[in-house]
């Protein structure tokens, strides 16, 4: 026997990342008796799906599979959620890992009971980094309505402290501590699943598509968060210039995605992601006309293709195949006119629109900041699953781009790779 094939010495998971992935993994193996810590460096649990409005191809809300997973977190006293944890250190062998975490200060407490009595004296505003920047938070918030924990959290980047302090004084249940200090802790894990997923493309490297120069230029993701009826609008889309309900909307495809200066691969989800989008418009606008330039329409399997086949069917959607070369803006109107060529016809198209949706990929999170442990990364950043070598694996959206479904799938069986290494003997 190797040392590498020691006999586990902890029971006990971690889990790194608590999006839709983590939770999942989570939740499996705490279900069939495995204590897990699951560490997530936001102040909420939910990850980029708690951003969603709607999912395709059910078009029901996202929050509804969440709460679901939270009850369940909830009523599993072997699932131990750590917020605002991030991995300091692994060390070990499969079997028996060491991991250091540290836990950055919240500056609430458990007696929270959002009451919002915080907020309304808070005197500092702070861009809103869950909508995107499209709104202001103050520097304590409530991450979003259906945050879980439902615990408010303050900004320390932004926040007065002790010079200012009016929350503590308006919270009646003591639940403000500005002393809190960020914490290490050490905990012993026979494996870890990472499951750290995904960050949009940032568009504004995208040099051709207006992305930061032109205000009616905005991404999916955005666009997810203006649809939400808890966004920055309310549920309603509105174009950034001037509020105004747009007319017409095109989506541009593949945005930095399958090409080498940007991502060279294909995200899976952006074509299923404006096919649904293009749903949003025409929900709220009925007369409004959608153009969606693609190089080619991904929407994998029975489900998927069906859906695509109804919007195309909708006699206000234009799908068009063409890469988009440039885009441009009227300054009177702020219209833009987006330039491509028809890949079938081959003559070039000027379709002007009110409003510009780029479909920016997934970027992988481990390509922005090494993990500190001995993982292996494919050159986009996706982590690699070496189960030869076992003890630590990637679920979902850190392994690959995928859609929830396969996310979960995914996530699954690292929860069963994960059990594996605990009770090898
Ligand atoms: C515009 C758009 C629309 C989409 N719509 C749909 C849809 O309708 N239906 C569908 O099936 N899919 C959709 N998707 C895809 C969906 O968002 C992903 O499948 C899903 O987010 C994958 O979940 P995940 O848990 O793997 O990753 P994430 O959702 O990214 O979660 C990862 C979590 O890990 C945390 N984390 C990251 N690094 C660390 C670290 N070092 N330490 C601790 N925590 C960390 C993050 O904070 C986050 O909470 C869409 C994607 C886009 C871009």
């Amino acid at each position: 026997m190797t040392e590498d094939k020691a006999a586990p010495v902890s029971g006990s998971l971690m889990v790194v990342g608590g999006g839709i992935s983590g939770l999942t993994t989570a939740l499996e193996a705490a279900e069939v008796g495995y204590e897990v810590f699951l560490v997530e460096k936001n102040p909420y649990l939910g990850g980029r799906v708690a951003q969603l409005n709607q999912y395709f191809p059910k078009l029901c809300p996202p929050t509804c599979g969440l709460e679901i997973n939270f009850r369940r977190i909830k009523d599993n006293p072997r699932v131990k959620v750590f917020t605002l944890g991030e991995v300091e250190k692994v060390e070990g062998i499969p079997g028996n890992y060491d991991v250091t975490l540290t836990l950055s200060p919240r500056y609430v407490n458990e007696n929270c009971v959002a009451c919002n009595d915080c907020v309304e004296v808070c005197p500092v505003e702070r861009d809103n980094e869950f909508n995107f920047n499209m709104d202001t938070t103050k520097a304590i918030y409530r991450p979003f309505d259906m945050a879980f924990p439902m615990k408010y959290a303050i900004d320390s980047a932004v926040c007065k402290g002790s010079q200012c302090a009016q929350c503590v004084d308006a919270c009646q249940y003591e639940a403000i501590e500005l002393g809190m200090e960020s914490k290490s802790i050490n905990l012993k894990v026979g494996a870890i699943v990472w499951s750290t997923g995904w960050t949009p493309y940032d568009a504004a490297k995208i040099d051709n598509l207006g992305f930061g120069q032109y205000p009616n230029i905005i991404t999916n993701m955005m666009m997810e968060r203006l649809a939400a009826i808890n966004g920055p609008t309310n549920g309603k889309i509105i174009r950034p210039s001037d509020d105004k309900t747009p007319e017409s909307i095109a989506f541009v495809q593949c945005a930095g995605s399958r090409d080498e200066n940007h991502l060279p691969y294909c995200s899976y989800i952006c074509c299923m992601a404006s096919l649904k989008q293009a749903t949003y418009v025409r929900e709220q606008y009925p007369d409004a006309k959608v153009y969606i330039f693609y190089i080619d329409v991904r929407a994998p399997g029975q489900r998927y293709e069906k859906f695509y086949k109804k919007i195309k069917a909708d006699e206000n959607v234009f799908l068009i195949k063409g890469k988009v070369a440039e885009v441009n803006e009227d300054p009177d109107t702020q219209n833009i006119t987006v330039v491509a060529e028809n890949a079938v016809t081959g003559e070039k198209i000027r379709q002007t629109v009110e409003m510009v949706v780029l479909a920016t990929g997934m970027q992988p999170n481990a390509s922005d900041a090494a993990l500190p442990a001995d993982l292996k990364v494919n050159p986009d950043g996706f982590i690699i699953n070496d189960f030869e070598k076992g003890g630590m694996f990637a679920a979902g959206c850190a392994n690959k781009p995928a859609d929830v479904v396969s996310s979960n799938q995914n996530a699954t069986g690292m929860a069963l790779k994960a059990i594996h290494t605990l009770v090898r003997k």
